[in-house]
């Protein structure tokens, strides 16, 4: 029988965004799952599933047929979910199985635009909201518009003051906990349509829930700073009008620079903000999940390695992967299995210089390296932290790489550097290691001869200049 190939072939048609995503399928399985859900064909089947935003787009009968053959084959141990699980979440959990730390919100995003640029699926749902278009941050995801309301202008005097309410009974059937999601913490945003193509920046003046004013200065800055949301979590005791019959009336009044726009919908999604924590322990999972499907691509035993795989993911299940000790150890096990070091031809010679000394001194917060972190565009050795990166990144987002300066599109153009994660974890005492010609670390005790070492060059200082926000 011929070797089992990874599904790293070259594409059949062009591929509108680039390289796939890491993921754990064999070529023979996305076969078998494009049978399973009606694609018979390979190339249909690989551009389907290769592309994780897909998965929010198919019914639920596709969704479990997906989910089927997974357990069958044994690609995992988490069994099917209720049937009261929202569409989404089954999508969600089976990105999270087949394309390990692949962000959800960008398979969201992805899904929203085909939703609205595909003309079955416009048919199905004719007022797919742009949810796609409006700005965010990495730092928050957006979920799903769980209330959307129709808004009539206020019987008032005043031209830009519109009302809605928000009934308990329709927020609590709105509602369902989502187990995947308890770290992060939700939000509840409120957006203003003018078209569900065209969300209004909400320049209020004046935003009263049951007679309260609300509106305050972390809003005003919300909507400086370039987005459209208002993020109403705090604003009132949701959970209390979940329990109860009675309802919440929200009153805008908006600025007078908007007050010919006609506002046709309100709408609430949930959001998840996330932590610079939550950042890290992203970016852990999804640089295991590049380390497990490089050594998938080059397997000459794809089944075993797969199944090897499956179970190192399958110790840290999507509700365990925001919660750092276990997407560490994750990690460091499919780093020592997995890890292929890159071989010195692809390196650029310029840099290779003998032995150098690689300091574990972060150069943003000039702490100690304990998540060593670099982008896939940087020709340096050394790295920084990522979680103190993360920190600062909150603040000002304008990504770029803190030693060589060069511009990023975001955390998807980051990895830990797993050689250097692991010297770190076996000596935790050190501040500084050798790296050798070869490429491998050596503790400084290793090193017999310590004059042939260079010392690394001092480091430049750091500007990084903020990237205003397209509106
Ligand atoms: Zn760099």
């Amino acid at each position: 029988m011929a070797r089992t190939k990874y599904a790293a072939m070259p594409m059949p048609r062009k591929r509108a965004h680039g390289k796939q995503p890491s993921h754990i399928l064999t070529l023979r399985q996305i076969k078998e799952i494009g049978q399973a859900i009606k694609l018979p064909n390979l190339a249909n089947a690989m551009e389907t599933l290769m592309q994780p935003a897909n998965l929010f787009l198919m019914s639920r009968q596709k969704l479990m047929a997906i989910h089927d053959y997974l357990l069958d084959r044994r690609l995992t141990s988490i069994q099917q979910p209720s049937s009261k699980l929202k569409l989404p979440d089954h999508a969600r959990l089976l990105i999270s199985l087949i394309y390990p730390g692949y962000p959800l919100s960008k398979a969201q995003d992805l899904a929203c635009r085909k939703g609205r640029e595909s003309r079955t699926a416009a048919r199905k749902n004719a007022e797919a909201f742009a949810y796609d278009q409006l700005p965010c941050t990495e730092f928050l995801d957006r979920g799903d518009e769980f209330m959307r309301i129709k808004l009539q202008p206020s019987l008032s005097s005043c031209a830009s003051h519109y009302s809605c309410s928000i009934g308990g009974k329709a927020l609590s059937r709105a509602i369902s906990p989502t187990d995947s999601f308890k770290s992060l913490s939700r939000r509840m945003l409120l957006y203003l349509w003018l078209s569900p193509r065209l969300c209004l920046t909400p320049h209020c003046t004046s935003l009263l829930i049951n007679g309260i004013e609300t509106w305050d200065k972390d809003d005003q800055m919300t909507v400086n700073q370039g987005y459209k949301h208002i993020d109403i979590t705090e604003k009132f005791d949701w959970n209390k009008l979940t329990s109860s019959k009675e309802s919440a009336t929200i009153d805008f009044y908006l600025d007078d620079a908007d007050a010919d726009a006609d506002l046709q919908y309100a709408t609430i999604i949930f959001g998840w903000k996330k932590s610079s924590l939550d950042m890290l322990c992203q970016l852990y999972m999804s640089t295991s999940s590049k380390l497990m499907s490089d050594a998938l691509s080059n397997s000459k035993t794809i089944d075993t390695t797969q199944q090897e795989a499956v179970q190192l993911f399958d110790r840290c299940p999507p509700e365990l992967r925001w919660t750092l000790g276990p997407v560490q150890d994750l990690f460091l096990d499919v780093g020592r299995l997995f890890y292929q070091p890159v071989s010195q031809d692809d390196e650029d010679d310029d840099l290779v210089c003998g032995r150098e000394y690689i300091s574990l001194m972060d150069p943003v917060m000039l702490s100690k390296i304990h998540h060593p972190c670099k982008s896939i565009f940087c020709r340096h050795a050394s790295c920084f932290d990522a979680k103190c990166y993360f920190d600062l990144m909150k603040q000002q987002q304008a990504w770029a790489c803190p030693l060589c300066h060069i511009q990023l599109r975001g955390s998807q153009d980051l990895f830990i550097d797993y050689p250097l994660k692991r010297m770190i974890a076996t000596y935790p005492d050190a501040d500084r290691f050798v790296k050798d010609a070869d490429g491998t670390y050596l503790n400084e005790d290793q090193c017999s001869d310590r004059t042939t070492i260079a010392n690394q060059p001092p480091l430049a200082p750091i500007v990084i200049k903020p990237i205003p926000l397209d509106d």
